[in-house]
């Protein structure tokens, strides 16, 4: 009823409708205080519910447990990159495991913090597999074991967690976030940028185990990239993203209210099948990641050329789909279809490529 397209991007990417028409209800008078979030205090009574209800929902969607803070931290995901190894990576060595572009440039970006190994990767078959990680070489000095749980530009996943062998486990789960359930205390630390599956840009949620909070930073650390900064002030040190976690609280009171991650992942797994499946019986197309570590977010898929790839990519764009065009680092095709995508999108993408392939094959 609004003209809108399905949009396949990787991120920012859809939200759902109903979250939208609940904030375009709001933006001119939120709830009546006379004013749209966008123009309110931070340190407003009015303000506090919003980010104590955004938290509050998203610990019961993930059950996080109570010596868990969760932070609400400006920058995206790339200022986690370095945020990560300031304030965990100290005398000793962090061990990350390479799966794509995401992992590698947190690699290079811990780096220039400290030393860092590479535990494992799947350089070698341009990053179409995720590596066996069950018995991974880490060191005693070990200060952490840091992976990218969804590639989303290779589009692979992690669907067993790496043995850590007792060592903290950090995750960026920026392209999987609340795709699916997942046992918070199996980590140290997870964090997500939010505008793949959540929200809009420039914020992450970080989910730190209270442990982890380290009191004795390099005197150089910037107040800011101080984890303990945002949990000793409940994300609210300076100015927070107040416009993102109003939206992001919106759509936990979503999820919780469809069914909670159980309901989405069964979701993800119907709609990522109609997507794969097909593909798989293609003549013309070929999905690039190993059946096991394929991502239910992220669908990377080629056809045997540039020309053709560079010809269906366009063609979509005429039929009314959008951001379909894959990385330059993998070519082709990738649809992300996160919670939002309905399974219509879905379902429509596959018919307009099957059409495709019966008129150029
Ligand atoms: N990690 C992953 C898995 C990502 O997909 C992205 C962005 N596409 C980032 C980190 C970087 O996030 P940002 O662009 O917010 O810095």
């Amino acid at each position: 009823k609004y003209g809108r397209t399905f949009n396949f991007s990787a991120g920012p990417a859809m939200m759902p409708e109903e979250v939208l028409e609940e904030i375009a209800a709001e933006v001119m008078n939120y709830r009546g205080s006379g004013m749209s979030v966008m123009e309110m205090s931070h340190r407003s009574k009015v303000y506090q519910e919003i980010i104590d209800q955004a938290e509050a929902d998203l610990r019961s969607l993930m059950g996080i447990p109570e010596n868990y803070k969760v932070l609400f931290i400006q920058g995206g995901g790339t200022v986690q990159f370095a945020m990560v190894a300031m304030n965990l990576l100290k005398d000793g060595v962090a061990c990350y495991v390479e799966t794509g572009a995401w992992s590698k440039k947190a690699i290079a970006e811990a780096k220039k913090f400290g030393d860092v190994k590479v535990v494992a990767s799947s350089k070698d078959e341009n990053f179409s597999y995720v590596p066996d990680c069950s018995d991974l070489d880490i060191p005693e000095n070990c200060d952490y074991v840091y992976i990218c749980e969804n590639e989303t530009i290779n589009g692979t996943t992690f669907n067993k967690l790496p043995n850590a062998k007792g060592k903290v486990l950090i995750s960026d789960q920026s392209s999987m976030f609340l795709s699916r359930p997942c046992n918070v205390s199996d980590y140290g630390l997870i964090w997500a940028g939010v505008q793949k599956n959540v929200g809009p840009a420039g914020m992450s949620v970080v989910i730190i185990r209270e442990d982890l909070l380290n009191d004795n930073l390099a005197p150089t650390t910037p107040v800011y990239l101080d984890y303990k900064t945002h949990a000793d002030s409940g994300s609210m040190y300076n100015t927070p993203n107040c416009w993102a976690i109003y939206c992001c609280g919106k759509v936990f009171a979503y999820l919780l209210k469809n069914g909670g991650l159980s309901a989405m992942e069964q979701r993800n797994i119907e709609k990522a099948a109609i997507l794969y499946d097909y593909l798989d019986a293609s003549k013309l197309f070929t999905a690039t990641v190993r059946k096991e570590d394929r991502s239910l977010m992220n669908v990377p898929f080629v056809t045997p050329s540039a020309e053709q790839d560079a010809d269906v990519v366009k063609a979509t764009k005429t039929a009314g789909f959008d951001n379909l065009k894959g990385h330059k680092s993998v070519g082709g095709l990738r649809a992300s279809i996160y919670n939002a995508m309905p399974k219509e999108g879905v379902e429509a993408l596959v018919a307009f490529l099957k059409q495709y392939e019966a008129e150029h094959c």
